[in-house]
């Protein structure tokens, strides 16, 4: 079994194939890492430094601090690492780590909050299906038996107390805690959201972290047994170190090396293209066809006549009172069935939702029995559609 970590489960749930990519395939790409990535390790491995040293009684000073942080930047800075958003550049992160680091000193000198245990640990802990769990804490600290597992954060969205409650990675490490110090009364989660010069608390139940880890263990279940490595669209796919391998952008990418005449020539532009213009005349007869379709029974009723004449072929209006039973949208639709049921009628007039029912079991909703029963009726089938959008 693989060892799994906070990280692995959260790369599976944004988008299992990245975690493919990543965990499985172990797929090496140009692109090393992003610069948020970039600026987030060496702000961590700065805050490491200033506490390691203090446990050898050496305060650095601020400036020490800043300037390790940027003989480490201009040192390991490539080329090769990605920076998305448009129009920055590497000195907007260079000042956003050195704003992190001087903000930071200021806060928490003389940075005797509490008694530090541990720095950017690289424990492992056994969950209760005996798979192992890295536990990486940035900062471990106690002051008496309340212990501190603290995250250094250089996101820019604020994390929020609902977020914090419900945060998996601290929660995690707090089950590790627990076990590892026995005179422990409390656990607090704490993130030092750095550009904010703000902290963010939290603490949970016993209760609350075993149901954390039968989850996790659900989860990882759930990995383990995963065939379907589909990929998953979303904002996160412009950090994607895979977007050029991805089926989803491979084409965008191979476009963007092409010369405007080479873009034109290119067989995917030319079928997208004439699908799309099909697809908007298709829109704009249907609207006319409907238009046509009010003319023709307003002439029908004005004439007082069933079928109207053209040159070749003839038009037929089909006029009928009929019954219409309440929808499930209605009021009465619950009323209604339970009518149907009484009256005996519902084995021959209800049909099953497949199409919902396929969607709850392709994402494994039913556990256990009810999964496994179904699974013998169910017959794989490869569907291909077509769906339009702008780029
Ligand atoms: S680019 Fe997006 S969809 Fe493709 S692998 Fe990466 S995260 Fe998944």
């Amino acid at each position: 079994m693989a060892t799994y970590s906070h990280s692995r489960i959260s790369t599976f749930e944004q988008c299992k194939l990245k975690f493919k990519y990543k965990y499985i395939d172990k797929i090496e790409t140009d692109i090393k890492q992003t610069v948020e990535a970039f600026l987030g390790n060496l702000v961590h491995r700065t805050l490491q430094k200033l506490y390691s040293d203090l446990k050898f009684q050496k305060l650095n000073s601020k400036d020490d601090l800043i300037q390790l942080f940027n003989d480490l930047w201009k040192k390991e800075w490539s080329d090769e690492i990605l920076i998305v958003r448009e129009g920055l550049t590497q000195d907007n992160f260079i000042k956003m780590g050195e704003k992190f680091i001087s903000d930071y000193y200021e806060h928490y000198k003389p940075f005797d909050e509490m008694k530090i245990l541990g720095l950017e640990t690289t424990d492992m802990m056994t969950l209760s299906d005996d798979s192992k769990y890295h536990v990486r804490i940035d900062k471990l600290g106690c002051v008496g038996t309340t212990y501190f597992i603290a995250d250094y954060k250089t996101n820019s969205t604020m994390k929020d107390q609902a977020e914090a409650d419900s945060d998996r990675q601290l929660a995690m490490y707090s089950i590790w805690v627990k076990n590892k110090y026995s005179d422990v009364s409390k656990v607090v989660l704490k993130w030092h959201m750095l550009a904010f010069d703000k902290e963010v608390t939290s603490e949970r139940t016993d209760e609350e972290l075993k149901k954390l880890q039968d989850e996790t263990v659900v989860k990882i279940k759930v990995i383990e047994t995963c065939a379907d490595f589909s990929p998953k669209v979303s904002a996160l796919c412009d950090w994607c170190e895979f977007k050029q391998l991805c089926p989803k952008w491979k084409h965008l990418y191979e476009l963007e090396e092409k010369k405007p005449e080479q873009f034109r020539e290119d067989d995917g532009v030319k079928l997208a293209d004439e699908y799309a213009h099909l697809r908007t005349e298709e829109g704009e007869i249907k609207e006319k066809i409907e238009a046509l379709k009010d003319k023709i029974f307003a002439f029908a009723d004005f004439k007082g006549v069933d079928r109207v004449f053209g040159t070749d072929q003839k038009v037929t209006i089909w006029r009928k009172e009929c019954d219409k039973f309440p929808k499930t949208t209605d009021y009465n639709y619950q009323a209604f069935v339970e009518m149907i049921k009484k009256l005996g009628l519902w084995n021959e007039f209800s049909r099953i939702d497949t199409f919902k029912l396929e969607k709850s079991f392709e994402s494994k909703e039913f556990h256990g029995e009810i999964q496994e029963i179904l699974s013998r009726f169910a017959k794989k089938e490869k569907i291909k559609r077509i769906y339009m959008g702008k780029k």
